[in-house]
């Protein structure tokens, strides 16, 4: 088949003329009306372009069963096209792009629908008796054309649309099948009708007839074991589990919660360390200068504090140009297991009052003196009450060179940053 172009109006240079181009896929051929220049035109003069309600039904209802029909036939991908007046769109097998291609003309001159309706129907599949109740051995050349494998696959997917459980098994020459119906998604259609119009069960109280021929037995552990169970009875608890987490994830995330799992394995484990990154020791400092894959580390670190506590912005932002910052702004990051599972940040500051750490005592006068403040310190859940927030702070006064009790807390201190503070240095510390 050759691709090309037919136009369905006198003046084929005309903009405005109606054509039908024809491309070829690997898989199938794609026919389609274009009315762009046409509806321009029609409604220019302010009259409406639009398909007719008849028209867009058929064209749809070829639209579905074409699609249906070439995933049967084995292809694997999907279809885009738009919706709409201007390009009416039909893929089709290629066997059927002459009917195809005439059926649009007729709708499109004389507003005939018979031509798509015919294709409509020789595309369209049983599926329903495919997916009918019952033990069935499908047979290829008789029930089916496609090779079994494929077929299989195609009954899967439809059967998935419908709630349905297949039990399918393929064979050399046949497929075997038992749509069962799921107590769950029997009770979904019962309880919201609305979303499922026209649904029928038509599988709950289905019995085998004495003639049924079962599929061989071909060995699976599985398969034995749940013939004549009992099925499991589902109830609405009166508890409701929608909580925040510990880790700062609020309610449900629409993914079975595995948006949640991954967020909160890393808050009880820490960040896992990129395998780029060469890190002898245990104990980074990270600056405003440092790499880009160390700062993009610290960042990332910084998102874990920030959710658990809902901070409106990360401790962390230096990710552009390596550029140093008038208050010597650093992180230092502590890992363990390949995970950075200890976060302190902090910057250099010379407005500090001292305070004696005794709840509702006032604070002392002014002091000018530059010392490193405490920003912010994290540590992976896992690791909390092993002595690493106190390490990290350790490591920052030595780096300074000072006392750790000359370290400055950032206010307001934290429940945890407090007994850290009173362990660290009881007699009094200084926080700016
Ligand atoms: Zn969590």
């Amino acid at each position: 088949m050759s691709e090309r172009t037919i136009h369905l109006d006198a003046d084929p240079r005309d903009w405005r003329c109606r054509k039908i181009r024809i491309r070829a896929y690997r898989w199938y051929a794609r026919v389609e009306l274009d009315r762009d220049g046409y509806v321009d035109s029609v409604s220019s003069r302010g009259d409406t372009a639009d398909l007719p309600a008849a028209y867009a039904d058929a064209v749809e209802k070829v639209q579905g069963a074409a699609v249906d029909r070439l995933w049967y036939d084995g292809y694997p991908g999907s279809f885009t096209w738009s919706n709409g007046s201007r390009w009416v769109t039909l893929p089709v097998p290629y066997t059927e792009v002459e009917a195809a291609v005439e059926a649009l003309r007729g709708a499109e001159l004389d507003h005939d629908y018979s031509g798509l309706a015919a294709l409509a129907s020789r595309l369209t599949l049983p599926v329903a008796d495919w997916l009918s109740p019952g033990e069935r051995e499908l047979l290829r050349g008789v029930d089916f054309h496609s090779t079994p494998a494929v077929f299989l696959r195609f009954l899967r997917g439809k059967a998935r649309s419908s709630g349905l459980r297949l039990n399918g098994r393929a064979t050399a020459g046949s497929v075997w099948v038992r749509p069962t119906l799921p107590a769950a998604e029997k009770q979904l259609r019962e309880m919201f009708p609305e979303q499922y119009p026209g649904w029928v069960d038509r599988w709950s109280g289905h019995a085998d007839s004495g003639e049924t021929r079962y599929r061989p037995w071909v060995g699976g552990r599985d398969q034995n074991l749940s013939q004549r169970a009992a099925p499991v009875q589902f109830r609405v608890p009166k508890l409701s589990l929608d909580h925040e987490c510990r880790c700062g994830f609020r309610g449900q995330s629409g993914d079975d919660g595995r948006a949640h799992a991954d967020h909160h394995a890393t808050w009880a484990l820490g960040v896992r360390v990129p395998k780029n990154l060469f890190w002898p020791g245990d104990l980074v400092v990270v600056t405003t200068q440092s790499p880009i894959a160390w700062r993009r580390l610290v960042y990332k670190v910084a998102g874990l504090p920030q959710r658990e506590n809902h901070y409106d912005f990360r401790s962390w932002s230096h990710l552009g140009e390596p550029e140093e910052t008038e208050d010597n702004v650093r992180a230092y990051l502590l890992k363990s297991n390949g995970h950075v599972v200890g976060y302190l940040t902090t910057h250099d500051t010379d407005h500090h009052r001292p305070w004696d750490l005794i709840d509702e005592s006032p604070l002392g006068d002014a002091d000018d003196t530059l010392r490193p403040r405490v920003d912010l310190i994290w540590v992976a859940d896992n690791y909390r009450r092993q002595g690493v927030g106190a390490m990290l702070v350790q490591a920052l006064a030595d780096d300074f060179g000072s006392p750790v009790a000359e370290v400055s807390w950032s206010t307001p201190i934290s429940q945890s940053g407090l007994q850290l503070a009173r362990r660290l240095s009881p007699d009094g510390i200084w926080v700016s």
